[in-house]
């Protein structure tokens, strides 16, 4: 059985004795900040957050509480949706004191430990004109966001982040440190890219380099209209494959850059992102500026990492939200996500729009967990709210949205899950992905072990 979330007390001398790492408990003065996550809302106070430097530490962590039935939440950048990367009296498994990054420059390969965030990543092997894709937010860990998939700023040039792992080292239920790759228990590879922390604790991962001296992108802030939203996607369809982007349909925030009689309109806040030769990514970049007359228009050269907000420790909004694929966004579409935004008065309400395709989408549907090769468009709809009664009023909103706009894709992205059931689960894997999963998942986690995720039961 699993241990459940009323876990035992822990022996923390026991816990302690021989451990290279920080273990931090109720009584310490930075427990508060230690157990708080991305999102707010998640107010869980585990017994224990243990810090490991390395595999062994962890590999000792896990038969510390798989021996003694305690629940353990593993945990790279603490940003899931759905809490998953705590618990209530349990053990935190907190990697981010493994930070150890080694580039290959002339191998363009780099093993990065599992507690590095994007942002670090990216501007570490960025100072070598490298980069490997991961998300459209620097604070995300490498840990959830690869093992999920990775859908970001170059996934129509080099696919998502799995398609750029080549190996990975993990800490199984039973104790093993194995590395893993195509030649070397290449299921539990196979289940790791896409399926999640299901099948152990990835401590260190081989991701392929590619080089990127520079990008042409950044924000581009346009009025939203029927005609600009879907004239967005389809410019972002037509676009090279160097072009990936995001569309946050939204009311403009009364950010600096935006003119203040502007904000509370309905804008698109663009995110984009030219991978590849500046003259020709101004080319590519034309039909975006070309919507409308840009309300802001920061697109620039500069280097990858450039295309990171800055962090905020502080910032713990409470959100709710809802992803999907649909096949198209044409006009009626468009008009339907202006209707829902307009019919909300949260204060941060959002359609946010990714066109996929391009290398992600060659990538065969049983390469890797992650299936949904052919899904043309993700989105995802989210309102920020404040406390339980406003939640309710929010989670309504985006579910109905949800279904206004729903076609024939049923697939969703394992990653922008928030806690909402074992089906919801399921739709993240289609049947024989599914099947094999929980295959793996009974040879390498026959307990259920690491169920704090979106899970894969054993049987
Ligand atoms: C602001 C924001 C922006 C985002 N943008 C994107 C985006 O552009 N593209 C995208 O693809 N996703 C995006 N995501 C989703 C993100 O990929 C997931 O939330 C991801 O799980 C976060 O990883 P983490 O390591 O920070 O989270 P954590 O909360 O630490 O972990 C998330 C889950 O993964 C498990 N896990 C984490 N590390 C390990 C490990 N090393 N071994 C085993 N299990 C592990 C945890 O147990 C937990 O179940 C975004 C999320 C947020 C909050």
């Amino acid at each position: 059985m699993a241990p459940s979330s009323s876990s035992p007390p822990i022996d923390l001398p026991q816990l302690r004795d021989g451990l290279d790492g920080r273990v931090i408990t109720p009584d310490d003065a930075d427990y508060d900040q230690a157990r708080q996550l991305f999102y707010g809302g998640w107010d869980r106070r585990p017994g224990a957050i243990v810090r490991p430097t390395d595999a062994a530490g962890v590999a000792r962590v896990v038969g510390f509480a798989r021996d003694r039935g305690l629940e353990l939440a593993v945990r790279s950048g603490g940003h899931s949706t759905a809490g998953h990367s705590t618990t209530e009296g349990g053990i935190v498994l907190d990697l981010s004191d493994l930070d150890a990054l080694d580039i290959d420059v002339e191998g363009r390969t780099a093993w990065a430990e599992a507690g590095l965030t994007a942002g670090a990543y990216t501007t570490a092997v960025g100072a070598h004109g490298l980069a490997t894709g991961f998300g459209d937010t620097g604070s995300v860990g490498i840990g959830g966001i690869t093992l999920g998939g990775g859908v970001g700023f170059l996934v129509r040039k080099h696919g998502l982040t799995i398609d750029n792992l080549l190996a990975a080292e993990v800490v199984t239920a039973d104790g093993r440190i194995l590395q893993v790759d195509d030649d070397h228990d290449p299921d539990l590879f196979w289940a790791i890219r896409g399926g999640g922390g299901n099948f152990g604790v990835a401590t260190r991962f081989q991701f392929r380099l590619h080089p990127l001296p520079q990008i042409v992108g950044g924000l581009l802030l346009l009025p939203a209209t029927t005609e600009t939203v879907a004239g967005f996607v389809a410019a972002a369809e037509a676009a090279p494959e160097e072009l990936s982007g995001i569309g946050n349909v939204m009311v403009a925030p009364p950010m600096p850059f935006i003119p203040p009689d502007q904000h509370g309109q309905l804008v698109i806040m663009a995110l984009l992102c030219y991978a590849g030769d500046p003259e020709d990514g101004e080319r590519a970049l034309a039909p975006f500026r070309a919507l409308a007359e840009p309300m802001a228009d920061m697109l620039q050269a500069m280097p990858y990492s450039g295309i990171f907000f800055p962090d905020e420790e502080e910032y713990h909004p409470t959100a709710v939200s809802r992803t999907m694929f649909v096949d198209t966004v044409d006009g009626d579409v468009a008009a339907t996500i202006l209707k829902h935004l307009q019919a909300s008065d949260a204060a941060i309400r959002v359609a946010q729009l990714r066109v996929l395709g391009g290398a992600m989408a060659r990538v065969p549907a049983d390469a890797t967990a992650f299936a949904h090769r052919d899904s043309r468009i993700m989105v995802n709809l989210a309102a920020f709210y404040d406390g339980p009664a406003d939640r309710e009023v929010r989670q309504a909103w985006v579910d109905d949205f949800a279904d206004a706009i729903l076609q024939d894709d049923t697939g969703v992205y394992v990653n922008f899950l928030t806690d909402e059931g074992a089906e919801r689960v399921r739709q993240a894997y289609p049947g024989p992905t599914w099947d094999r999963l929980v295959e793996v998942k009974r040879r390498y986690d026959p307990d259920n072990l690491f169920h704090r995720n979106q899970n894969i039961p054993p049987r």
